[in-house]
């Protein structure tokens, strides 16, 4: 158990489940009698308790960013900057705690859940630096004595709506770019995985950040999401999410003809190439597969593997799955996996799998629901014989369930990789740059790792073509969509 240091802030979750407080204008507001519980998924505990908020609390907070916003916009970056660092500093500072929260309500394993934390005020930190190099562009002009001038300025108020599978790093992914470049913003977190966010609120309101800068406010998608992604004072809602409420959010937010940025599913292809190394090309496709338990939207999903090499790597692939370590990530250290987030989550799990079987795919190892330990296990499940048209090589699964197809060549694998609604990340293991190049030239996704598996770098620009997102995140390019450009033209 946790117990706070020197600095710490009281944010550790404790053995009396406490009731959070949406936080509006700088204040954390009344308590709410509509409430949702949040429970640990891998033991059923009552970690808390959080508002179900009604339209009436979204336009609180809408309110408070758009009066904040032009005082905001007016402080110059670097002022902006220092603010976003104060929060990174607290971060810093409750490390521990955090990810404890993260372990207990999202089911990650510590370590992951420690990267995750660290990574968020990290990624802060990257984008505070950007406070100097925000820049426009200067034009020529068709006209004699004229300045054209392309300014970049902020959007006005974003509204950030969070899934729960990296439930902390997003806030700071739609946090961090929206305030240096001198937006406000209004967050809604999952409500499977919202007290995290509610600690970084805590955390928010011992800093000095001016209020309305920053509003968190718990609730339902239904409900909240719905009223916040609609209404008219949000100029753009950044999304991460599935592809239904995506799709949903578009059409909503559409209706004021809010922009939108949606990072959606993911259905990763993992090339395996006859020459390639199969000891690394196995271990990095299973750490894949298995990191926060399948429930990652840039992890191999389906793998298309060359023939000759097609039982080799299975064996080992076996091997791996066979060895995994899952449990509860509250109790046990040294595990691989945690449970699954939820329990629709783990029918979805298994309902993918019998259909897979059904379909005539064969269960190498795996293709249960784990009967032990207590909480939503499946069981690590490798699948064989999975052709084209069959729904486990096309939906997205989200648990550690890894499906291969043998192909006959590397046109066939990148032809069946394009084939997809999905476009967000894509790999391959080879020894030939050749082949490597090609991969990287004919796959149409936004990401492609050769010779590795995920993560993206903070200074990437991470987006998926087709139906896996609109716009992206991180880098420059991330941060240019939290702006919109003036065309200024100064004759004289
Ligand atoms: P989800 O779409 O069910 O929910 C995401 C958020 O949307 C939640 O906060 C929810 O309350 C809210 N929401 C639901 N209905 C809404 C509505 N009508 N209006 C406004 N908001 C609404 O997604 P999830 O199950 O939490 O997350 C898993 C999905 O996220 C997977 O598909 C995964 O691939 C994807 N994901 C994508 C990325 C990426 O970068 N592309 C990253 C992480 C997760």
């Amino acid at each position: 158990k946790h117990t706070p240091v020197e600095g710490e802030s009281a944010i550790a979750l404790t053995q009396t489940p406490a009731t959070y407080r949406n936080f509006i204008d700088g204040a954390f507001a009344p308590e709410t009698t509509a409430t949702i519980e949040v429970t640990n998924p891998a033991d059923g505990t009552l970690l808390g308790r959080i508002p179900d908020s009604d339209a009436a609390a979204v336009e609180a907070a809408v309110a408070a960013a758009r009066r904040a916003q032009p005082a905001w916009e007016k402080l110059p970056a670097v002022a902006r900057a220092e603010h976003l660092r104060a929060i990174s500093a607290k971060l810093h500072q409750n490390r521990r705690a955090l990810a404890d929260i993260v372990v207990r309500e999202q089911g990650k394993i510590a370590p992951l859940a420690q990267i995750e934390v660290d990574f968020t005020a990290d990624y802060i930190d990257y984008m505070a630096e950007w406070a100097r190099r925000l820049e426009g562009e200067v034009l020529t002009s068709d006209r004699p004595n004229e300045t054209v001038l392309l300014l970049r300025k902020p959007l006005g108020v974003v509204a950030g709506i969070l899934p729960w599978n990296f439930p902390f790093f997003l806030i700071a992914r739609k946090l961090a770019p929206a305030l240096v470049t001198g937006n406000t913003i209004v967050i809604k977190p999952s409500e499977e995985t919202p007290i995290n966010a509610f600690a970084f609120a805590q955390l928010v309101a011992e800093t000095d950040l001016p209020a309305g800068v920053f509003n968190l406010v718990g609730g339902r998608g239904k409900t909240a999401g719905e009223a916040l992604v609609t209404h008219p004072g949000i100029d753009m809602v950044s999304f991460t999410g599935s592809v239904a409420t995506g799709t949903h959010i578009m059409q909503t937010a559409g209706r004021n003809l809010t922009r939108v940025n949606l990072e959606l599913g993911g259905k990763a292809p993992a090339i395996v190439l006859a020459d390639a190394d199969l000891d690394l090309a196995a271990k990095a496709i299973y750490d894949s597969r298995v990191i926060n338990t399948g429930q990652v939207c840039n992890c191999a999903e389906r793998v298309y593997v060359e023939r000759g090499v097609h039982d080799a790597l299975v064996d080992r692939l076996k091997t791996l799955f066979e060895g995994t370590r899952y449990g509860d990530p509250s109790k046990e250290a040294d595990l691989h996996m945690g449970p699954l987030v939820n329990k629709a989550g783990l029918d979805k799990v298994a309902a993918a799998v019998e259909k897979a079987k059904s379909d005539g795919a064969t269960i190498v190892t795996g293709g249960r629901i784990a009967e032990r330990p207590a909480g939503f296990h499946y069981e690590p499940t490798l699948i064989t014989g999975a052709r084209a048209d069959m729904d486990i090589m096309r939906r997205e699964t989200f648990g550690p369930v890894l499906p291969i197809q043998a192909v006959d060549s590397l046109d066939e694998a990148i032809a069946l990789s394009n084939d997809s609604d999905y476009g967000l990340t894509s790999s391959i293991f080879t020894s030939n740059l050749n082949s490597a190049l090609k991969a990287s030239r004919e796959l149409k996704f936004g990401e492609t790792y050769i010779n590795r598996e995920n993560f993206e770098a903070m200074q990437g620009f991470h987006a998926g073509r087709r139906k896996s997102g609109i716009g992206g995140a991180d880098g420059k390019h991330g941060l240019y969509e939290f702006t919109e450009t003036h065309m200024v033209y100064i004759q004289g």
